[in-house]
């Protein structure tokens, strides 16, 4: 559908990134990695909300400790560590059994650092992300180009991954993050031809839950359209686990991937007849567990709503104190309003059990 852009398959744990994988949803915690029990109950809620990988804040010895031990009792879930200037903790992250760290090579230190780094990398067969984020762009290219640019971000990310081939390591992941929606997007534009490694992609520090949805939701989109992104994070100023709802999303208005069902309902207005908001938002609540692939109309009248109705699944189309319950494009029966909300759910999940047999 779209042309994605060719990449190597890199491996974090049991999920696979690149190449012709699904692109996959990560996430980060917020909560301190040193507390172990509020960190792994974050875990959890991030996996039960379909988070694929988790990355952790590794930033000082306590937490490298710590995320040894939430390793040591999180089996089904990858777990990257995310670290920055000190390398002892990258190593002692790696040691505790992370299976991705996430570094800048950029603000690590000397060669000598890197170096180390690599070789505890190697030795447990673990990728490294290179991340490069306009926030910290090294200063001399900041220099070069006369502030942060998609220039400077590119040139950082590839010279990142340069110092890491030159160390014979290429189990690499990429990502360069911006606020700046065009200038992600021209930053990819320049780095993706001259690497083939998988691309993590989001757009950093993108804001609160809604407007950091909509602009995660323009720059995610633009850059995923054009073949850009194995892997994605939403960042949000809010509970991570929001961020794994807003990629599914995301992904499945794409067409990328498929997560249970969609619900397409109308806006209402002044022809709707019946309280379509409340029963819009119900519906997907209630069936916010099912995890088969399908297309669900609500729908407020029958100006739009017979033929959205018929285009899905399953349908509903209201008119004044009824609806007309469709079902694989043709009338099932017409509902009273009070059985609506009921008649609908029953429909899905009797597709929902169809669809898993
Ligand atoms: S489907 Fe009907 S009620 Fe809903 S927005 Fe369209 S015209 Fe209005």
């Amino acid at each position: 559908m779209y042309n994605r852009r060719k990449s190597r398959v890199i491996r974090v744990g049991g999920v696979a990134i690149g190449g012709e994988n699904p692109i996959s949803i990560q996430s980060m915690t917020n909560t301190p990695t040193a507390d172990i029990a509020a960190t792994l109950a974050q875990v959890q809620a991030l996996a039960a909300a379909g988070c694929e990988i988790v990355r952790l804040a590794v930033n000082n010895p306590a937490a490298a400790a710590a995320f040894a031990e939430i390793r040591r009792r999180v089996t089904d879930m990858p777990l990257v560590a995310d670290i920055h200037f000190d390398h002892r903790l990258a190593i002692a992250a790696i040691e505790g059994g992370a299976d991705k760290i996430r570094i800048n090579p950029g603000n690590i230190g000397d060669t000598a650092k890197v170096a180390a780094v690599v070789s505890a990398a190697k030795s447990r067969g673990i990728p490294i992300r290179i991340g490069v984020n306009s926030g910290s762009l090294e200063a001399d290219l900041i220099d070069k180009y006369g502030g942060v640019t998609a220039e400077g971000l590119a040139e950082s990310a590839l010279r990142n991954t340069r110092v890491l081939e030159g160390l014979n390591f290429d189990n690499i992941v990429v990502s360069i993050k911006a606020s700046n929606i065009p200038m992600t997007l021209a930053a990819h534009e320049i780095l993706a031809p001259q690497v083939d490694y998988p691309l993590h992609v989001g757009i950093t520090e993108a804001g609160t839950l809604y407007a950091g949805t909509i602009k995660s939701t323009a720059g995610l989109a633009a850059l995923l359209t054009r073949g850009f992104g194995d892997t994605v994070r939403i960042s949000l100023t809010a509970d991570p686990v929001e961020e794994v709802a807003a990629a599914k999303e995301l992904l499945k208005a794409l067409r990328l991937r498929q997560f249970g069902p969609e619900v397409i309902s109308c806006p209402t207005c002044g022809r709707t007849e019946v309280d379509l908001i409340p029963l819009a938002n119900e519906v997907s609540r209630r069936i916010s567990h099912i995890t088969a692939p399908m297309s669900i109309a609500i729908m407020g009248c029958a100006v739009n709503g017979p033929g959205e109705a018929k285009e899905c699944d399953i349908g509903l189309a209201c008119a004044k104190g009824f609806g007309l319950l469709f079902a694989n494009g043709k009338v099932l029966r017409k509902v009273s309003e009070n059985e609506m909300m009921s008649a609908l759910i029953a429909e899905i999940e009797i597709l929902a059990k169809e669809k898993i047999v």
